[in-house]
């Protein structure tokens, strides 16, 4: 089913959130009509900035990211704003990995970078798009070695 992006995640690093909020600020409008969700600073500041409503998780560092990623393996994200930092090593790069893992096997389109997230917003595949959800159950009924099933 064609489907406007509504539900959008947003993630980003310390030395990157004020691009991140900038970014926000200039598509107030647009984020305006979509659910928002955060990890925990980068919510409270892009709420500060702009007024929009957010769903606020833990901060990044301390299972924020990994409730994001829950949400998209829930199917309840259809977009992911993440700002991370490629100039500085995190504590949590397990998790950093594991949300752009996990968005990319769900297919969800993933913004890293100011221009790709103006490129996204900007897409008429914003206002209507129908993105193929993977089917995984080859993967599910696969054999398991020393298993009967
Ligand atoms: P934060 O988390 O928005 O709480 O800072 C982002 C992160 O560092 O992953």
């Amino acid at each position: 089913m064609s489907e406007r992006i509504r539900r959008v995640a947003l993630v980003a690093h310390d030395n990157k959130k004020v691009d991140l909020i900038d970014w926000a600020d200039r598509n107030r409008d647009v984020l305006a009509d979509c659910e928002l969700l955060t990890t925990g600073t980068t919510g409270r500041l892009v709420s500060e900035r702009t007024g929009l409503e957010v769903e606020r998780f833990q901060s990044g560092p301390l299972g924020g990211d990994q409730q994001i990623g829950a949400r998209i393996a829930e199917g309840q994200v259809d977009l992911l704003i993440f700002f991370w930092d490629p100039l500085e090593p995190m504590s949590h790069d397990p998790d950093i990995k594991a949300l752009l893992r996990i968005a990319t096997l769900w297919n969800i389109p993933i913004a890293c970078n100011e221009s790709s997230a103006d490129f996204i917003v900007s897409s008429p595949c914003f206002r209507q798009y129908t993105r193929r959800k993977p089917d995984f159950s080859a993967y599910r009924s696969r054999p398991v070695a020393g298993t009967d099933a």
